[in-house]
């Protein structure tokens, strides 16, 4: 059992994403409660100069200053931000982070985990019981202290990824979303501070395996698109032999694998400068009865 005394509300990590934005508002306008017994809540607006210019980041990717990483610009913005953040919350070990953010695929809700320990594990669990539409997704391919990601700033976080929404866009639909999954998880983390004993289902979560990037000619313009069998079509299975991509030169390029891939932040936006198609990841299944 896990006891945080601490929750922070994070928005506006990248500038443009408007859901966190606007559930930051309803929760200082008092018209969203977040408030629980067994925990005090913060909020946070991560980069406000990205916000008033409505763009991701002003000079390199808040959500990649975190962790080990290298960075190609250590002295920008962001990386300021980054240290000062770091500063402030690094003594907080009764403390979980949750990181709110919109994504342009079509990945509903999607509760993004970066570790799989039990704790999680069961948060997941949660939150498909409340919410069986939402997508949990794992990406515990490293370890937490390698993750760039701002939730990792202490040493506990999630990061919730909503919707197709358009960058400067808010939509009603990705907002009810949020909210939801944002307070299933709020629930959770006080449901397990009370030593609640949960009754939680085995549930089927993802978990990353790889990305899937555009190949390019000598100019660096791609050369083939995402396939249309799968275009718009997150976390829908891909079997053996089944097309990724498809190549304008009329060939298309194929999943290899030996089990079935689950594409998702196909065509996101933010990934389009790094020509990155799409994410990949196997289903997995949790096992949280005992
Ligand atoms: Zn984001």
């Amino acid at each position: 059992m896990k006891d945080f005394k601490e929750v922070l509300i994070v928005a506006g990590t990248h500038g443009n994403e408007l859901s966190g934005l606007y559930i930051e508002k309803l929760i200082r306008d008092k018209q969203l409660n977040v408030q629980r017994e067994s925990f005090t809540i913060d909020t946070l607006v991560a980069n406000p100069d990205a916000i008033i210019n409505n763009v991701r980041f002003v000079e390199t990717d808040l959500n990649r200053q975190f962790g080990n990483e290298k960075q190609l610009l250590p002295h920008s913005k962001e990386k300021k931000i980054a240290q000062q953040l770091q500063l402030k919350y690094k003594n907080k070990p009764k403390q979980l982070v949750i990181d709110l953010h919109n994504t342009t695929s079509r990945m509903g809700a999607t509760l993004i985990l970066l570790a799989r320990t039990p704790y999680y594990e069961r948060m997941g669990a949660y939150v498909k019981k409340c919410m069986p539409q939402a997508n949990i997704l794992f990406e515990n391919e490293s370890n937490w202290q390698e993750h760039p990601y701002l939730c990792t700033m202490t040493g506990s976080g999630v990061m919730i990824e909503v919707e197709e929404q358009s960058h400067g866009v808010l939509t009603h639909q990705s907002l009810l979303l949020m909210k939801k999954l944002l307070l299933s998880v709020l629930d959770f983390i006080d449901y397990e501070n009370q030593g609640l004993s949960l009754s939680l289902n085995d549930y089927e979560a993802y978990q990353l395996t790889g990305e899937v990037s555009f190949p390019l000619d000598k100019d660096g313009m791609r050369l083939a698109a995402v396939h249309p069998t799968i275009c718009g079509l997150d976390f829908t299975e891909v079997k053996k032999g089944e097309p990724l991509l498809s190549a304008f030169n009329g060939l298309d390029l194929y999943w290899h694998g030996k089990q079935s891939t689950y594409p998702h932040f196909i065509n996101e936006a933010a990934y389009s400068t790094k020509h990155i198609a799409m994410a990949l990841a196997d289903k997995i299944n949790i096992c949280c009865t005992s």
